[in-house]
């Protein structure tokens, strides 16, 4: 296979044939991959370079320090925050996340083996349809709380990277295509092959699990049910820093629900300062034509995710009581 061999070897990785690349992090290449012994099935790779000058993760002004002081404190950082995401990563459970499957290094790379998404990132789809549905949006954004629920309630766990290209899927198995192509002499014994079309039918657009956890942050111990860091001498700053942390989360849903239903994002310009701006205020409207036919209630509980106000904000409980999430429960059990 030409492809194969223009994947590039990787020392430690012997176990498993690499496929195609998938995605292009900030920080990361990530492949999908197969394993030679086929104890596992195909698995995503993602592939971290240790010695890289990255000012972003260092988080310090270039040129505070000499190069190779800088190099050294990046190296660091990049090395406890690997470490971090993996076993934030361990210690979670839930159909609507990404499992992480192994972790191993080399002398050059950090490779975090996970459960693969073959459908790639949500991102895609929205360019590919332009928008989705409201049973569509609702079906993708209540996967995306399930996980959130998971993480805020159950893990004490905050992602705080939450966007579409960090929500990735399952697509349906077959659906047959809507409209056949025309027969060509010759390919009458070719079975329809089907494509993937997000829909509603047979489980929607698929299953959706939230990824990468690379900047996610725990704020309180799962097993002993206590603020990190502090037994019984917790202050209201630590309970109200909690509280804000999760309400990250929260925004983030706001934008990606916005964006789903009508195919840009709530907060945009040119200028990253005019954005920043926009954004601090949060300045946003349901802009005319794009919003006019999607229901009240939709934009209702947008509305109460896009508050700037953290404490006025909805938490995730809320947001799974809003009535326009839960129209969805009593038309699937309808349905089913
Ligand atoms: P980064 O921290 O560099 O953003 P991510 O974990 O988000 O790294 O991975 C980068 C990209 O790789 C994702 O946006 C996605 O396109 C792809 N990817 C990551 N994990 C998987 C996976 N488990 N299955 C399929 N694709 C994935
Ligand atoms: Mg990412």
């Amino acid at each position: 296979n030409s492809n194969r061999s223009k994947m590039p070897q990787y020392p430690g990785l012997e176990r498993w044939i690499l496929v195609e690349k998938m995605g292009d992090g900030a920080f990361s290449n990530v492949y999908r991959a197969k394993d030679s012994t086929t104890e596992y099935g195909e698995v995503a790779i993602k592939v971290v370079r240790k010695f890289e000058m990255n000012s972003n993760q260092v988080g310090w002004p270039a040129g505070l320090f000499p190069f190779y002081l800088s190099l050294v404190i990046s190296v660091c950082c990049k090395r406890a925050n690997i470490l971090k995401e993996v076993q934030i990563m361990r210690n979670l459970d839930h159909p609507n996340i990404v499992k992480l499957i192994d972790f191993s290094e080399s002398r050059q790379y950090y490779y975090i083996i996970l459960e693969l998404c073959p459908g790639g990132e949500l991102f895609h789809q929205i360019v590919r349809l332009t928008y989705f549905s409201e049973d569509l949006s609702r079906h993708v954004i209540t996967q995306v709380a399930k996980a959130i629920e998971y993480l805020h309630e159950t893990s004490g766990v905050v992602h705080r990277d939450i966007k579409p290209e960090n929500l990735l899927f399952y697509p349906v198995p077959f659906v047959p295509s809507q409209r056949p192509k025309p027969k060509q002499p010759g390919d009458e014994e070719k079975e329809d092959e089907g494509e993937f079309i997000p829909g509603l039918g047979s489980g929607g657009i698929g299953k959706i699990k939230i990824a990468d956890f690379g900047l996610s942050k725990v704020i309180w111990d799962s097993q002993t049910m206590t603020p990190c860091g502090t037994v019984g001498y917790t202050a209201p700053e630590i309970v109200k820093d909690e509280r804000y942390s999760k309400s990250v989360d929260m925004w983030a849903m706001g934008c990606v629900l916005y964006t789903l239903l009508c195919g840009f994002p709530p907060f945009y310009d040119e200028s990253i300062q005019v954005l920043t701006e926009k954004v601090a205020r949060g300045q946003y409207t349901f802009l005319s034509p794009w919003w006019d036919d999607i229901s009240k209630s939709a934009q209702d509980l947008i509305s109460h995710l896009l508050t700037v106000d953290p404490e006025k904000r909805y938490t995730i409980k809320e947001f799974l009581d809003h009535p326009w999430i839960r129209q969805t429960d009593e038309e699937t059990t309808a349905a089913a």
